[in-house]
C-alpha cells in the first residue's frame, strides 16, 4: 500500500525516512517541497537524488482531497467543497481582509456534538478527518490562491496568514490528527505560522483543552453561547458533561500557556434566546475573573434551524454591557453568506452514521 506523506509532520517524515534507509535531513526537504512549494509530484523535487525520487514514487504519494466545487462570494470570501471519499464532502472557507487572509478549516465530516443552532451539528457525524485531509485544506487554499502555473517552482505558502479551526466539526474531538496538522502549520519548514495566528475553537471539551495546552498551545476560542448551565445545556449539549464551572476552570488553566494573554469567547446571538441585557449582565459576572475577549456572532440562518438572528440593536446593546464591564467585544462580520460560507452554515456532504433522520432534514432543506 502506498503511504500518503501528507499525513506526516516533521517527526513522522523523519521516522519515515529512517524506515526507508534515508538520512533524517531528507524529511526537511520533503516538508519544504510539499508544503512550501506545493509539490504533489516527486519528480519536481530536484534536490533529492534520482534514485530516491524513484523509490518514493513507488512507495508513497502526496494525495489531496479533490476539489468538487469552488465558489467566490461577492465580498471575496471563497469556499471550497472537497471530496474526502465515500460521498463525504467537507468545506473550507478563505476570508480575505486588507492585512491578512484567514482560512477556516474543517476537522471532521459532520459533528457529533449536535449544538442546536449549527448546520454542521444538525447533519450528524461520519468520521474524523485524517491529517492529510486537514492540512490538505491549507495546501489547496495556498496553492489555488497563489495563481502560479503548474510546474512553476515558487513558494506558494503565502496567501493564508491565519488559520481558524472553525469549519465543520469539533477539532478537539479529533485530537491527535488536529495536533499533527497544527504542528505542520507552525513548522518553519512547512507553513511557519506563529501560534497566535492559529486558533482552535472548541465547544468545551475540557480534558482535551488541557491536553492541547500541554501539546500545542495555540490561540484558543471557546464557544460559550450562554451565561448559565440551564440555557447552555439546551444550546450546547456537551455542557451537560462539562458544565460552565469546569469549562471556565479549564480556560484559567490554559491561559498561562496561551500565545495571547486572553481567551476568546464566541457567543452566537439568537433572537430572544440568549441575547437579552439580563444575559449580558449574567455573562459579565460569570467570566469576571478570566482575561478574555468576546466575539459576538450574529446567528447565520439555515433551513429548519428553528432560530432567528438577533436584531442589530440587541447585538449592540449586548456588546455595550460587555464593553462597559471592561471586556473587549467585537461583532463578527458576516462573510460569504451568499455562498453559505458564514459561521455555522457549513454543511458539506455528510453521510451521517449517527442519526440519519437529521441528514434527510438537511437534504430537504437544500
Ligand atoms: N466545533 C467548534 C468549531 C466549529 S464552529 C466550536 O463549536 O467551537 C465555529 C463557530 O461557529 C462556533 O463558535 C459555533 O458555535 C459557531 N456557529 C455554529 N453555528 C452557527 C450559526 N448558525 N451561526 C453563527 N455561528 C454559528
Ligand atoms: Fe459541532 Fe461546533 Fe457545530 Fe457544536 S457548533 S455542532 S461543536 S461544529
Amino acid at each position: 500500500m502506498t503511504i500518503n506523506l501528507l499525513n506526516y509532520d516533521s517527526q513522522g517524515l523523519t521516522d519515515f525516512c529512517m524506515k526507508i534507509g534515508e538520512r533524517p535531513f531528507r524529511a526537511k526537504q520533503l516538508l519544504r517541497w510539499i508544503h512550501q512549494f506545493g509539490a504533489a509530484d516527486f519528480a519536481v523535487m530536484s534536490d533529492l537524488t534520482k534514485s530516491l525520487r524513484e523509490k518514493l514514487s513507488t512507495i508513497a504519494v502526496i494525495e489531496l482531497p479533490r476539489i468538487i466545487a469552488d465558489h467566490v462570494a461577492e465580498d471575496g470570501t471563497r469556499k471550497w467543497l472537497l471530496s474526502v471519499g465515500a460521498e463525504n464532502g467537507i468545506e473550507t472557507v478563505f476570508i480575505p481582509e486588507a492585512s491578512r487572509g484567514t482560512l477556516c478549516v474543517s476537522s471532521q465530516v459532520g459533528c457529533a456534538l449536535a449544538c442546536t443552532f449549527c448546520a454542521t451539528g444538525k447533519q450528524g457525524f461520519n468520521r474524523n478527518l485524517t491529517v492529510a485531509e486537514i492540512i490538505g485544506q491549507l495546501w489547496i487554499a495556498n496553492k489555488t490562491l497563489a495563481t502560479v502555473n503548474d510546474g512553476d517552482l515558487v513558494q506558494v505558502n503565502k496567501s493564508v496568514t491565519n488559520v481558524v479551526m472553525m469549519g465543520m466539526g469539533e477539532p478537539l474531538a479529533n485530537f491527535e490528527n488536529v495536533v499533527t496538522a497544527l504542528d505542520l502549520m507552525l513548522d518553519d519548514h512547512a507553513y511557519g505560522l506563529s501560534r497566535r495566528r492559529v486558533t482552535v475553537s472548541t465547544s468545551g471539551l475540557v480534558p482535551a483543552m488541557d491536553r492541547l495546552r500541554e501539546r500545542c498551545p495555540v490561540a484558543l476560542a471557546v464557544s460559550l453561547h450562554a451565561p448559565n448551565d440551564v440555557l447552555r445545556d439546551q444550546l450546547v449539549p456537551i455542557n451537560k458533561k462539562y458544565p460552565l464551572k469546569e469549562l471556565l476552570a479549564a480556560c484559567q488553566r490554559y491561559l498561562p500557556a496561551a500565545p495571547r494573554d486572553f481567551i476568546t469567547f464566541e457567543y452566537v446571538m439568537l433572537n430572544g434566546v440568549n441575547d437579552k441585557i439580563t444575559h449580558a449582565r449574567e455573562l459579565v459576572k460569570l467570566v469576571q475573573d478570566i482575561p478574555c475577549k468576546f466575539n459576538l456572532i450574529p446567528f447565520n440562518a439555515f433551513s429548519n434551524s428553528g432560530f432567528t438572528r438577533s436584531t442589530s440593536e440587541a447585538v449592540r446593546n449586548f456588546r455595550d454591557v460587555l464593553m462597559q464591564a471592561g471586556f473587549v467585544t467585537t461583532i463578527r462580520k458576516t462573510r460569504g453568506d451568499d455562498i453559505a460560507a458564514a459561521c455555522g452554515q457549513l454543511a458539506g456532504q455528510v453521510k451521517d452514521k449517527s442519526k440519519r433522520t437529521a441528514r434527510s432534514m438537511i437534504e430537504a432543506a437544500q
